[in-house]
């Protein structure tokens, strides 16, 4: 083991970005706490897919993958049932990632990254109400009026981060005018293929399924999204919206919307906010929506902020966090690689939402036709994307090395 010593790092926000990036600074042989404003770490929604690197992320940061969820081929396809992109993936990947995107309830991810935190990281009930630094170190100003001192901190706050106003000011949301309906059904007298993911578009809608496991169950989990004037408030029947929208879809959408207990449905505006070209400053830095707010568009939201927790536990490993320096040299190592991939994908998310729901009424006919016959979308959404999501594992792989070897390690 080398001999940096503990620095003291502090987290805020315990969803997917935060937990990943309390669990690889706790790795990296740092002291750390995780704070969260409500009373637990609760999974804002349901529905969710992960791609492989996420899921290579987790398991080297001693969460139980296992079953996790279950491994989906995607697929783009018109209303008509015409395939229009196969999204590929090297078969190495697909074997040794139990499939390509995996389909799971967001719950469950919680339950895993909470079971890897060691005792004590997570405290609950700790909302931070403002943020000071300076060259020796940060004090968090909490809600309850005490102070919390540490060397580094990461805003991993969500969307309307808190950490990233301080460093950065205001910046608007940046509202893409889209909902989306989605649900989950776990009924065990569905007739639907397994191990798919299927999204259609008609004219104006998407309208997707995808099977899921969820705590050794099989079940599957659908959305459905269309334009909507974020100005407007919506008072409708959640689950009869979605039924009205999933009319002219093939089977098996409409069969699962109506398996789906009207509970279990929720909606979401879409909108995220256009990439910063710097995330950290001085001994802070940012992590998952509160670096990139990501729109559901991209399904990576909470892969990238997986990303995230994992790159900056990694880089901070080995670094003495007294050294204001050496802190910025590592957090600026950090941000420079996510930064391009991150907005890549946000930024395709806000561009596919436009395509398909707000392209003026003579122009989706032309849009349809090039997407039924060309090989347009299967070059950007089957082959280029998911090319740059799956270059994530060789970053982790070199990061994996770099890491061992901060810490001394020749295991493995
Ligand atoms: C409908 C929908 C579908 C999606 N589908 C997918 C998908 O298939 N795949 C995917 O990868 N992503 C998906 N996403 C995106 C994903 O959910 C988000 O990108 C992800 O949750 C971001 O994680 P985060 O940890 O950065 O932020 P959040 O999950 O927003 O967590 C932020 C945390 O910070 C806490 N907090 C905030 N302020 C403070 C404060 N001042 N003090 C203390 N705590 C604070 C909050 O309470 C919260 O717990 C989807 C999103 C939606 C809405």
């Amino acid at each position: 083991m080398a001999s940096t010593p503990r620095g003291r790092v502090a987290v805020i926000g315990a969803g997917p970005a935060g937990m990943a990036t309390a669990l690889s600074v706790h790795q990296a042989g740092h002291e750390v706490v995780l704070l969260e404003r409500y009373p637990r770490a609760r999974a804002a929604g349901n529905i969710l897919n992960l791609w492989p690197p996420p899921i290579k992320a987790l398991g080297l940061m001693g969460v139980d993958t296992d079953d996790l969820g279950s491994p989906c081929h995607t697929e783009f396809r018109n209303t008509a049932g015409r395939r229009r992109v196969s999204v590929e993936l090297p078969d190495d990947i697909v074997r040794d990632y139990g499939g390509g995107f995996i389909g799971l309830l967001r719950p469950a991810l919680y339950e895993r990254l909470l079971a890897a935190l060691p005792p004590g990281v997570l405290q609950v009930d700790r909302a931070v109400e403002r943020l000071e630094q300076d060259e020796t170190g940060v004090r968090l100003h909490m809600a309850g009026g005490d102070v919390h001192e540490c060397d580094v901190v990461v805003g991993a706050d969500g969307i309307d981060s808190l950490v990233r106003r301080t460093l950065w000011g205001e910046a608007p949301k940046r509202e893409h005018n889209l909902h989306i309906f989605g649900g989950f059904t776990l009924a065990e007298d569905i007739d639907a293929p397994r191990n798919q993911c299927v999204l259609t578009h008609s004219r104006t809608v998407q309208g997707a399924w995808t099977s899921i496991r969820h705590q050794g169950r099989d079940g599957y989990q659908w959305w459905v999204l269309s334009a909507h004037d974020a100005r407007e408030e919506f008072t409708g029947d959640l689950h009869a919206a979605a039924t009205a929208l999933a009319r002219e879809f093939p089977s098996p959408l409409p069969q699962l919307i109506a398996a789906t207990d009207p509970a279990s449905v929720q909606r979401w505006l879409l909108r995220d906010r256009k990439p910063l070209k710097q995330w950290s400053k001085g001994r802070a830095t940012l992590a998952g929506d509160a670096a990139h707010p990501t729109s559901p568009y991209a399904a990576y939201g909470a892969g990238m902020a997986t990303e995230d927790g994992y790159f900056i536990g990694r880089r901070l490993a080995g670094v003495d966090l007294r050294d204001h320096a050496a802190v910025r040299t590592a957090l600026q190592a950090y941000e420079d690689p996510r930064k391009p991939h991150t907005a890549r994908q946000s930024q395709q998310a806000f561009v596919l939402g436009k395509v398909f729901h707000h392209a003026p009424k003579p122009l989706q006919v032309v849009r349809d036709l090039i997407l039924d016959h060309t090989p347009l979308l299967q070059k950007a959404v089957g082959e280029s994307s998911p090319g740059e999501i799956i270059k994530q594992i060789t970053e982790i792989d070199t990061a994996e090395r770099a890491f061992r070897t901060a810490l001394g390690r020749t295991d493995g």
